[in-house]
């Protein structure tokens, strides 16, 4: 039985990761699972699955273990951050599902990472923060980092087994191809973007997702966000991964081989899929994901990105060149600006002015510290808040 710590479980990826763990009950048990507000919902998974430990915010955790307690359970509360890491890196536990959306998952992670654990990673923010950092580590305490994101979970399936061994170009790979749905407002120009509202930007055609990777989607920050996280997991540069529009989300990426040969992997929209690759791998398990029927999806059409009226793309790409603590800056200004977007006071299209400025303010520094890396993160937020108020009163 391999015990599964399930970081962020009462979010969309933690539900997709339990209906898994639910059906394959002689392969895995819940070992902790945490929760940040919905905790109506952590307990009901804290019953139907019993894990050993809850993971709640500090103020919450005395009141939640007396519910725990009320409802006939053994499970004991762990608080705050300190028990996000302390369950990441319990001896108890194999496998790490990194599924706290944006900086907040960091720490936890990186814990699982020392820890030498199997981590299946959705929070493509704590890589995109730390990046060298993250590397070095996984490489450093021998954990095994399996994406679960679905483009680069479909990479990794199209790539040799012994990819990491040695540089991509010299295993025959050319370049890496990043598939993308276009989000809710593909083909729309600048000028109509300007008026969208959360609800339609959350709309997402194709997946349901939490809210702030739904607006990610929607402004292209998410691929922003994934082409850095595929410069880290597979050793490459942005020049070597090209971002292909297509819309039916059904081929979830590409690996270009120099003999011509483009292998895809392709299936339906649903987590399940990557969650229960990243699970069983090198072993296949039941996902409980309808097969996909190519007849029924019909046409498969591929276009380009449109850089002009999605510009957060290319502020990823510019982050990531610029190396240091730009990518870490990139995010924390998005998750400031999309906080905002999402409580009504930002404009859509001002989502990628406020990462820009913080981005021109913002000082190169190198990002091999984590205390580094945190402060500059926290300097970032600050500056796209005091960016914010100029922004909503002009
Ligand atoms: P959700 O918003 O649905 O869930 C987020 C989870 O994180 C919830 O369990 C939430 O708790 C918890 N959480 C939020 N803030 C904090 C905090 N400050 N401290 C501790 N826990 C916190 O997001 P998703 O499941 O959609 O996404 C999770 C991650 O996976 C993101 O990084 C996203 O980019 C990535 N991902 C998601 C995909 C998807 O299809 N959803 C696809 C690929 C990647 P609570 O709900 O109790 O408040
Ligand atoms: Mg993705």
């Amino acid at each position: 039985m391999i015990a599964v710590t399930l970081l962020g479980g009462t979010g969309s990826i933690g539900e997709s990761t339990l209906d898994v763990l639910a059906r394959n009950p002689d392969l895995y048990r819940l070992f902790a699972v945490s929760g940040y507000r919905r905790l109506d919902e952590l307990l009901q998974i804290c019953q139907h699955f019993q894990p050993e430990y809850a993971v709640v915010p500090k103020e919450a955790a005395a009141s939640f273990q007396q519910r725990l307690k009320s409802s006939g359970l053994t499970t004991q509360v762990a608080e705050g951050e300190e028990g996000l890491v302390w369950v990441s890196q319990h001896t108890d536990t194999q496998v790490v599902v990194a599924a706290i959306v944006g900086a907040a998952g960091l720490l936890p992670t990186l814990a699982a990472v020392k820890a030498g654990k199997r981590i299946l990673l959705a929070n493509k923010e704590a890589l995109v923060m730390s990046g060298a950092l993250f590397m070095d580590a996984v490489q450093e305490h021998q954990a095994t980092l399996l994406p679960v994101d679905s483009e680069h979970n479909a990479i990794f399936q199209c790539l040799p087994q012994q990819f990491a061994d040695k540089p991509l170009a010299d295993q025959g790979i050319e370049k890496l191809l990043l598939t993308a749905s276009g989000g809710p407002f593909r083909g729309w120009k600048k000028e109509q973007l300007k008026t969208v509202t959360p609800a339609q930007a959350v709309a997402h055609p194709n997946w349901s997702m939490g809210q702030k990777i739904s607006v990610d989607s929607a402004t292209l920050m998410n691929k922003g966000l994934e082409l850095i996280e595929a410069c880290w997991l597979f050793s490459l540069q942005p020049e070597a991964i090209q971002v292909v529009v297509h819309p039916q989300s059904i081929i979830h990426s590409l690996v270009s081989y120099k003999d011509g040969s483009v292998l895809a992997q392709m299936g339906n929209p649903d987590m399940r899929t990557p969650l229960a690759h990243a699970l069983a791998w090198p072993e296949r398990i039941d996902a409980g994901v309808a097969p996909l029927d190519l007849i029924a999806s019909g046409a498969l059409t591929f276009e380009a990105a449109d850089d002009d009226a999605f510009p957060c793309l290319d502020l990823a790409r510019q982050a990531f060149k610029a190396g240091g603590c730009y990518p870490a800056q990139l995010n924390a200004a998005n998750e400031v600006a999309v906080d905002s977007f999402l409580q009504g006071q930002l404009g859509f299209t001002q989502i990628p002015e406020v990462i820009d400025r913080v981005l021109q303010a913002s000082e190169p520094r190198p990002a091999n510290d984590l205390e580094i890396l945190l402060s500059e993160d926290g300097r970032a937020r600050d500056l796209a808040q005091q960016t914010l108020k100029d922004f909503i009163t002009n």
